[in-house]
Formats: structure tokens, sequence, C-alpha cells
């Protein structure tokens, strides 16, 4: 790829094959189990080519070296593995419901000692950072929308000698680079806004290209060999099919979610707006129980109600519906991940469905 500074660049042209006479643009999805003997990769759980694309481009927009997973939630259980066993991990208390209850599983197996933190409250997390082993850290927070201080946090948990992870899915790499700041790994669930499309599972982790963070690849890769937690070479593809249009899928979301904030602030049963400032997510309170925001959610007609998120289309849902979301997230709270769709016909049908509160 041509030296470019500009992210858009980058995603146009990374991870695409030398520019030979004759040769592809795109890169083929490489369906194989099994390579010719003495090369760098000999068995597919180890390695493959569409990985390796998927991976120079993600890495080159975080600046690090990527690793690509079956889902966000494999790389989460992978970059966790850099804990100690019995080691103390700090976690925020409300985050993505999967890592809530993975960090769960890990306390009650004794794999890990944890400190649970609101991760928006920087002195309570630097309070409990001694004798970590890693923090973990999501900004914005799933569905809270809480944001941490990242700048603090990590030179905090270095000062305690903790590695730190950081869940970038909300952000992109686009709005935040988290090991610019200094962490040392950064997971994304590629199903969400690096793929874009809401057609694909995927995740990656991302490591730092200091010391550190190389000790920490070469921990992921081992993790992801021996546990098999592997991506299909068609949904890498996929994943790299997704990212060529990312910035411009964020930068549309972004402005329709910017053109909705003051109306929903203004929206006589939306109680409360959580919205971090910058991205295409956020959250509403409405002005009654759970069985108004479900009624909301299903009076919708362009806005899927669907869980999932960072898809082109725009997608709404109550979280407390789901069994697994922490209490802490109010009942009526209903999440909107804003596509890329006229911001006008998405306004006319989400004040059309919060009439029904
Ligand atoms: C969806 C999500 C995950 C889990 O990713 P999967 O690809 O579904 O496994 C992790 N973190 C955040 C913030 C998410 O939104």
């Amino acid at each position: 790829m041509p030296d470019a500074s500009s992210p858009a660049t980058r995603l146009v042209h990374a991870g695409r094959p030398d520019p030979e006479p004759g040769a592809a643009v795109s890169p083929p999805v490489t369906f194989t189990s099994t390579f010719h003997a003495d090369g760098p990769v000999d068995y597919a759980r180890g390695g493959n080519p569409t990985w390796t694309a998927f991976e120079s481009a993600v890495g080159d927009l975080e600046g690090g070296d990527a690793l690509v997973f079956a889902s966000g939630m494999g790389a989460i259980a992978a970059a966790m593995s850099l804990l100690a066993p019995g080691g103390v991990l700090v976690a925020p208390s409300t985050a993505y419901s999967g890592t809530v209850v993975l960090v769960d599983e890990l306390e009650a197996r004794g794999a890990a000692v944890v400190r649970r933190v609101d991760i928006a409250d920087t002195a309570a997390v630097v309070a409990a950072l001694d004798g970590a082993g890693l923090l973990w850290v999501e900004s914005p927070t799933n569905p809270l929308m809480e944001v941490a201080d990242l700048p603090a946090l990590i030179a905090a948990a270095h000062a305690a000698g903790a590695l730190v992870g950081v869940d970038n899915t909300f952000a992109t790499p686009l709005l935040q680079q988290p090991l610019a700041l200094g962490a040392d790994v950064v997971v994304h669930s590629a199903t969400k806004y690096l793929s874009g499309h809401s057609d694909v599972v995927l995740g990656v982790a991302v490591t730092a290209t200091t010391e550190a963070g190389r000790a920490a690849y070469a921990t992921l890769a081992r993790y992801r060999r021996g546990h098999g937690a592997i991506a299909g070479p068609m949904e890498a593809w996929l994943g790299l099919r997704g990212l060529r249009t990312m910035h411009l899928r964020v930068e549309r979301a972004c402005a329709n979610a910017a053109a909705l904030i003051p109306r929903l602030d203004s929206h006589p049963v939306v109680t409360r707006v959580r919205y971090p400032g910058f991205g295409a997510m956020l959250s509403i309170e409405v002005d009654g129980d759970a069985e108004a925001a479900e009624r909301v959610c299903a009076a919708t007609r362009i806005w899927v109600h669907s869980t999932s998120l960072g898809g082109v289309e725009s997608q709404l849902e109550r979280r407390r519906r789901h069994a697994l979301e922490p209490t802490s997230v109010p009942e009526n709270l209903i999440r909107l991940s804003v596509g890329i769709e006229d911001v006008e016909d998405l306004w006319r049908d989400l004040s059309q469905a919060l009439d029904r509160v």
C-alpha cells in the first residue's frame, strides 16, 4: 500500500495484493485447511492469507498488530487471558453484557479477583488499581454511554504495573485510538462498525508495538491457535470488504446522530438522552415503563427493531429485554444505533414511534 496519512485512503487500499501486472485488485478468499510444507503457516488454525489482509488493514488503522477472531467475545476472552491466573482484574460494572458475564465467570472459577468500578469515575478506578494485573476499559460503554478518561486511566494502570485492554467497538478506530494513548491491547466486535452491514460475526484484537504489546500478541496468537476461536476466511473477507467504506458510513452516521440529538432532547416523552458527544450510538429513556419502551421499538418501520449495532441500517432495542443485561441499565432505556439513511426519514419514523409511549 502506498504511504498515505489519511485513514480514508488507508481503509480503501490496505490489505490488497501487491500491484503486479495481472494480479487481483481485491484479495481472494483463501479456502484451505492446510498449506504446502515449509511456508510461514502450515495449518489454517494458525493463519490464513485472508485473515492477514483484514488484520493488516485493522492493525494499520489502530496503530498496532491485529489478530482476527471468530467474534468480538472471542477477542475479549483471548485478551482476558493476558491476566495471570488468579490475578486482579479491574473491570467496568456496566459494560457490554457478554463482557460482564465473562468477568463474572472468570471470578466464579477463581481465574480472576475482580474489582468492579464505574469506569467514568477516574478517581475510583485509580483507587482500585493497586496490585492489579489487568484494567479492562470499555468507552463509551454499552449501553449507558459512559466515557472513560483513557489517558489518565492508562497512565495510572501502567504505574500500578497493570496491562490495559480497551473495547473500542463503539468509538471505532476513526474516532478513538487507544493504542496511541498507551493502551496495550484494543478489541473490537468487528461485527459492528468495522464490517458495518449486519451480515457477519467477527472480532479483532490489536496489540501495541511496545515490548508489552509484542508479548501480548504472542499470548493472543497462542490462545487463538490453542483454543481454536478462529474466524472463517469468508468472514474475514466480509470484514475487509466492510472496512473499505467505514469512514463514509461512520461520517454519515455521526452526522445523522448529531442532527437527532437536539430533537430527542426537546421531545416531550424523552426523559433522558445519553450521548457521549461523538459517535453514532446513543441511548434514550422514555417517560414510561418497560412496556412503553417496547411499544416504541415495535412501532418503527425504518429503524430496525433488533439487537446489535453499527450497521448501515438504524437499529433500536430496549436492552433490558435481555435477561443478562446488568440491572444498572434502566428498564425504559432504548439503545439507538444511528445508521446512514436520510435523517429526515429517520426522525419521522422515530417521532411517530415515540408517540406510542
Ligand atoms: C457486540 C459487542 C461485543 C461482542 O461482540 P460479538 O462480535 O457479538 O461477539 C463486545 N463489545 C461490545 C461493546 C459490543 O457492542
